[in-house]
């Protein structure tokens, strides 16, 4: 067959695109939950996605007080306004406008996220990445990532990618090395611009588009999605995405499956019912 047939064969389609659920965690925070619900449970490593995004305080003000975590990741990274994190390590720090925290829970950690704002916008996102079953009771890290800390991928036409994790062009982003070698990056592609971001083989994935539209996919037979739409990704290849008219902004986050049993149970994420019961009563005793 012709090279066109392979290359094809090997690029990368849209299985999947879906519009997210609204709900509310924290303390009545609203929010839009792309992964972790009942049409997309999760996409292994990949355990879940949250989109806060409002203009309203009322949205977002009540925060996240104290509460626990075990057996996981927490990604968050805010496009747009400002978020105050405490645990019970003594952790603390903001993230803000283009910041990102990384959090490996680990065996545990108590904290809080609140907002440190009354007014305005407030855009971000948290991604629940998971551990290995050997790191699941590693101990607790966090690192904030200040938003001149993440690089800038060096890339044609004028689009522009801000690089959270993973390899692009030779650029590294500054992510903590993990198992499950996770890919993030914030791309903005201009209107009718092309670009082809490089995903490892096998690795799951997937597109978050948060600004205009684009389609996804092997070019003339991409994938439309749009503003506020997650398209899951086949495993295989690099992914091409065509702007449309208005341009797009989007994330796409790749990570490499474990393949272990997943038990999840709130703010736990182990491989048994067993360590289920052992995080809930760990944390009731005052073991985080
Ligand atoms: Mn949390």
């Amino acid at each position: 067959m012709t090279r066109t047939a392979e290359n094809t064969k090997t690029a990368r389609r849209v299985v999947q695109t879906l519009p997210g659920m609204p709900t509310e965690d924290g303390a009545g925070v609203k929010l839009t939950r792309m992964i972790g619900t009942p049409q997309l449970p999760d996409l292994d490593p990949l355990l879940m996605l949250d989109v806060i995004r409002s203009d309203d305080p009322k949205g977002y003000i009540a925060g996240f007080p104290e509460h626990p975590h075990r057996g996981f990741e927490t990604v968050s990274y805010m496009i747009k306004g400002s978020m105050q994190h405490r645990d019970s390590h003594g952790g603390k720090g903001l993230i803000s406008d283009g910041g990102v925290q990384w959090m490996t829970a680990g065996r545990g950690v108590v904290h809080s996220e609140m907002p440190a704002q009354n007014d305005g916008a407030l855009f971000g996102f948290q991604l629940w990445i998971n551990l290995p079953a050997a790191e699941k009771m590693r101990d607790p890290w966090y690192r904030d990532i200040a938003a001149t800390a993440i690089p800038d991928v060096p890339l044609e036409d004028g689009a522009t990618a801000r690089l959270i994790a993973g390899r692009w062009n030779g650029v590294e982003g500054p992510a903590p090395a993990r198992a499950t070698a996770p890919f993030i990056a914030d791309v903005t592609i201009p209107a009718y611009g092309k670009q082809t971001i490089p995903l490892p083989d096998g690795h799951n994935a997937f597109a978050f588009v948060f600004q205009g539209s684009a389609q996804f996919g092997p070019e003339g037979e991409g994938t439309r999605v749009k503003d506020g739409e997650i398209a899951v990704l086949s495993a295989d290849g690099a992914l091409s995405v065509s702007a449309q008219a208005a341009g797009a902004r989007f994330l796409v986050v790749a990570g490499k499956p474990l393949r272990e049993p997943i038990a999840k149970y709130g703010p736990f994420v182990m491989n048994t019912a067993a360590e289920i019961n052992a995080a809930i009563s760990d944390y009731r005793a005052g073991r985080f």
